[in-house]
């Protein structure tokens, strides 16, 4: 069954919670969550008046193909998000296709592997600790060799381990 890495993260209300129903709507929506990595605090990039983001990434195998993925990703995110969307007009979880197996794919509403997962220290640090040897299929270098190439200098602090 195809693999994909998924990056959950989310910086309003409970956000322990939203990460946790995040995993049990995508364990019933999408499939089996083989691994999860630590959950990861990261400083609101840019804006300091914005809440802190909890990161975490998902091992996942699914039978769904990446476009019925993402469309399920969509609902969940709404679903989770609809009460706090009236009151805030923010998402309390974004959910990111970072891998599915070794597809490299480019359309108008999906880009895969995802187009800023190398930029981001918040994605490669939760990423490498589950396949620091993964090679990334455009960039030919493995997740652990773009986490020591990344410039990004946002702070990345684990809070919580991984299972
Ligand atoms: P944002 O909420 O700003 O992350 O953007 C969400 C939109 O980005 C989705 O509706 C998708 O159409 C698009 N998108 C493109 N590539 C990806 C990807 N690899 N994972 C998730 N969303 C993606």
């Amino acid at each position: 069954m195809p693999k994909t890495y998924l990056l959950l993260g989310g910086n309003l209300g409970d956000r322990l919670s939203y990460l946790a129903q995040a995993r049990e709507g995508l364990a019933k929506q999408v499939g089996g969550i083989l691994r999860s990595s630590g959950i990861y605090e990261t400083a609101a990039w840019g804006k300091t008046d914005q809440p802190a983001f909890l990161n975490q990434v998902l091992e996942m195998q699914t039978e769904l193909q990446p476009a019925q993925l993402l469309q399920r990703i969509n609902n969940l995110e709404q679903e989770l998000g609809r009460v706090r969307l009236e009151h805030w007009g923010a998402r309390v979880i974004d959910i990111d296709i970072l891998f599915y197996e070794d597809i490299v794919l480019q359309s108008q509403r999906l880009t895969i592997p995802h187009p800023q997962l190398h930029l981001r220290r918040f994605t490669l640090l939760p990423l490498a600790e589950l396949v620091p040897d993964r090679m990334h299929p455009v960039l030919g270098k493995t997740v652990a060799g773009l986490l020591a190439a990344c410039p990004d200098a946002l702070e990345v602090r684990e809070i919580r381990e991984g299972s």
